[in-house]
């Protein structure tokens, strides 16, 4: 087993006394129940994380609601309520919705549109749909009321969804959404919250025209997934890091933009990438997404070898898990 041996050499760098990372619950506790539902919020709060994650897109009338794609139809029953307002491409747009119909419509697990099976088979039934789309207010007051109670200060990582799609269609989300986080008082000095976008001129313009205090995080996507006009290419390079350092406190990689699987004779050899000591060289945060149990990287039998690789080895700062219960105890070793 030589790909274990390979492991193990990694464990050889593991510092003895390593300070906790930042365990961030992606999309709330995504792993045991339908993605951002204040059900989740309320589960991810229980466990002693860090931040609590909710991705944002706006409504017709110009509401933020938390939603991680800019269609409906993925999380919800939208397209049995509302079978007339699809567009010319059969897709269900939160942008050709207000709020109150938004509010009629129920939450279930994700699932693949083609199949219409749920992506992650394991996961919580998606015929079961007992769940509704909060707003980004009753998730913040959520998670304030949870931290009044229960004596925490759990922060927020709020993602601003697809903010070109959003102008193409007449509005401005990063707006509302600096107002609405500054009218909850998370633009201060010590508040707890990161703000995240896969868009970088959205993170600039937060910092040069809003000149927000929220320290910023900018997602690094894979130029073949399309996800916004940006080449990602050029902020996996150290150029493109240093850049980005004049205006984010950290980044938001891939997971798999760390490393390579390098078949070496037939044996598998993970090697990682300059990208964390790059980042790092530049003064700069590296939170790299997604943690899942039920979908572990190539590469990685276990979620304690992928946790020991990324913390113990390339020393990232922080994680986005869908199974964020799993990384605190990780650390707390039980
Ligand atoms: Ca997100």
């Amino acid at each position: 087993m030589n790909f274990v041996k390979y492991i193990l050499l990694f464990l050889v760098f593991i510092s003895c006394a390593s300070k906790r990372g930042t365990i961030i619950a992606h999309r709330g506790a995504s792993g045991y129940l339908p993605e951002h539902t204040l059900e989740g919020v309320a589960m991810a709060h229980s466990w002693n994380i860090d931040y609590i994650e909710p991705d944002i897109v706006m409504t017709k009338d110009n509401r933020l609601v938390v939603l991680h794609d800019i269609h409906l139809d993925t999380t919800t029953n939208v397209a049995a309520v509302f079978p007339n307002r699809k567009r010319s491409d059969g897709r269900f747009y939160a942008i050709d919705f207000k709020l109150d119909e938004i509010k009629k419509l129920k939450v279930h697990e994700r699932i693949d549109l083609k199949t219409q099976k749920q992506y992650y088979p394991n996961r919580f039934m998606k015929e079961k749909k007992y769940f509704r789309v909060p707003t980004l207010s009753e998730f913040i007051e959520f998670v304030q009321g949870l931290n009044r109670t229960r004596s925490k200060k759990i922060g927020i990582y709020p993602e601003i969804k697809s903010p070109e799609f959003h102008k193409k269609e007449g509005k401005d989300i990063t707006k509302k959404v600096v107002a609405l986080l500054r009218a909850y008082g998370y633009d201060k000095e010590g508040q707890k919250i990161f703000i995240q976008c896969f868009y970088p001129p959205t993170l600039k313009r937060l910092k040069v025209e809003f000149k927000v205090k929220m320290p910023l995080v900018l997602l690094i996507a894979d130029n073949s997934w399309n996800e916004s006009s940006i080449d990602y290419d050029y902020y996996q390079t150290e150029e493109g890091l240093k850049e980005v350092s004049k205006y984010v406190e950290g980044v938001g990689p891939w997971m798999n933009q760390l490393y390579k699987v390098e078949n070496d004779e037939g044996e598998k050899r993970i090697v990682k990438t300059n990208f964390v000591e790059w980042a790092h060289k530049h003064g700069l945060k590296v939170h790299p997404y997604t943690h899942r149990l039920d979908a572990l990287p190539d590469g990685f039998r276990t979620s304690k070898e992928l946790l020991d690789f990324m913390f113990g080895y390339l020393k990232i700062d922080g994680i986005f898990s869908d199974f964020a219960d799993t990384v605190v105890n990780y650390y707390e070793g039980s």
